[in-house]
């Protein structure tokens, strides 16, 4: 595997480190409310595993599947549900737990599709945004790192279902996907 990585472009006590910090500020922001941790499958598990353990708060998580990409590299737009939650969000706040928004293309999607059950309110936490790639704006309230528009691989991000499994976020070398 090490072959095919470019370099490391967050370590794994970065990404540790920060997501303390995340997990933190919403302890206090959401102080009294019942929170529901919503994950996007399957990039969002290490995130979300690592984000809610962080948390002092009891929290909710449940999972949902989307596929706005194909094997390749850019998001397409047309977003499709593979899996939806299993309970409905009356009332509940609701926050999004993402590993990285690129285009915005899938996030702004579902956000909308999220508001339109009835929650109390959605809010978003995502590990990395790449804001030279942004096409929709979406607000984040919370945001681990904000990087290039390179490909990225890693805590929970692939490459045709590769390099999930790193501890930390890192660059492909070009010839994995020329
Ligand atoms: P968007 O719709 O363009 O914002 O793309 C969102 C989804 O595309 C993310 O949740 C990831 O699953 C995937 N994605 C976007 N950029 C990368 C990347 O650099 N590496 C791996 N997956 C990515
Ligand atoms: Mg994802």
């Amino acid at each position: 595997m090490g072959a095919d990585l470019e370099r490391v472009l967050i370590s794994a006590e970065e990404i540790d480190h920060r997501l303390a910090e995340i997990a933190a500020q919403i302890d206090k922001d959401y102080e009294g409310k019942h929170v529901l941790l919503v994950g996007v499958l399957k990039g969002a598990v290490m995130v979300m595993a690592d984000l809610s353990r962080k948390l002092k708060m009891d929290a909710e998580i449940d999972w949902m599947a989307v596929s706005s990409y194909g094997s390749g590299t850019k998001s397409s737009g047309v977003v499709r549900i593979i899996k939806d939650l299993d309970r409905d969000l009356t009332g509940l706040d609701v926050l999004v737990v993402e590993d990285i928004i690129d285009s915005g293309l899938t996030l702004s999607w579902l956000v909308e599709n999220l508001r339109s059950r009835g929650p109390a309110s959605v809010e978003i936490a995502a590990l990395l945004r790449k804001p030279s790639e942004e096409k929709v704006h979406v607000d984040v309230r919370y945001i681990g790192f904000d990087i290039p528009g390179e490909f990225v691989v890693g805590y929970g991000l692939d490459y045709g279902q590769r390099f999930r499994t790193l501890p930390f976020v890192g660059t492909l070398a070009p010839h994995v996907y020329q």
